[in-house]
């Protein structure tokens, strides 16, 4: 197979803390430097979440987002790719304050379609957030990441790809195994790809235990692969990966010895854009 593979790197999250791996980026500085890690190690995106530096509980605020965004542009060409997820923002203006980091101009922003129920709490995205996310996204120039956690979510994209909200080619990230959307069996992925829209490009995640089954199967049909503390914390049963960028090696490596050549950020850049 000659098709790259572009692995993104997921290097934070809003669940992992530092008690759970040590080596879990909180501050501004950290989450560029494991993502600058991961591009040295084969990422050519990192997907980007923030800490309260302090006490790394999971955060909105565009100040953290900016400086995280400017440190690793300043280290390395790799495509940034901010989340609007805004898990825990409350309040009125919850939609406004989740597409902020749209404004900062990354390359990237993912884009939650639909609701889901987490394991304790409602994921919770009404098509009204979809199509302003989509449209602010598109008006600003900033590519969306369509995270779909069930089949349901796809077809709320197609919908919206019909209506011309998301430029061609529209990107999916399939987030396999987050209870209590899909699971991430070697069928339900089979399926999901199955639902894809012809000429869409498409990235696969596995939460915890899945995550090398799932990347495994990605590299093998053809998709993009996503890595990072993020997603699972473990190199392997019962031992915590050293940091990031180690299981970005594993990913490269793995899909190297699968026959896929890890893509570079400007190659990145020309698939998807
Ligand atoms: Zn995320």
């Amino acid at each position: 197979m000659e098709k790259p593979i572009i692995i993104t790197a997921a290097v934070t999250g809003s669940s992992p803390t530092k008690e759970m791996n040590p080596a879990l980026p909180y501050t501004p500085e950290e989450i560029a430097d494991a993502a600058i890690d991961c591009h040295k190690a084969g990422a050519a995106i990192a997907h980007i979440h923030v800490r309260d530096p302090e006490t790394g509980e999971p955060a909105f605020e565009t100040d953290l987002f900016r400086r995280v965004t400017e440190r690793i542009r300043e280290y390395c060409d790799m495509l940034v790719n901010l989340t609007t997820s805004g898990l825990r923002i409350t309040g009125p203006n919850v939609t406004e304050k989740r597409l902020e980091p749209v404004y900062l101009k990354p390359d990237m922003c993912s884009l939650d379609l639909g609701s889901v129920n987490f394991r304790d709490r409602v994921f919770y995205n009404p098509p009204q957030w979809a199509e302003q996310a989509a449209r602010t996204m598109q008006q600003e120039g900033v590519k969306p990441e369509i995270e779909a956690f069930e089949p349901g979510h796809i077809e709320q994209a197609r919908d919206l790809i019909e209506r011309g909200l998301i430029d061609p080619p529209a990107c999916f990230q399939l987030c396999m195994g987050v209870r209590w959307g899909i699971d991430a069996s070697p069928e339900s992925l089979m399926f999901m790809k199955s639902r894809l829209p012809q000429g869409v490009k498409w990235s696969v995640l596995g939460i915890g235990a899945a995550q090398l089954p799932m990347i495994t199967m990605g590299i093998l049909l053809g998709g993009n692969i996503r890595v990072g503390f993020e997603d699972n914390i473990y190199l392997k049963k019962g031992v915590l990966a050293k940091d990031n960028a180690q299981m970005v090696e594993v990913a490269a490596d793995l899909a190297e010895r699968l026959g896929r050549r890890v893509a570079t950020p400007a190659e990145a850049r020309q698939m998807l854009f």
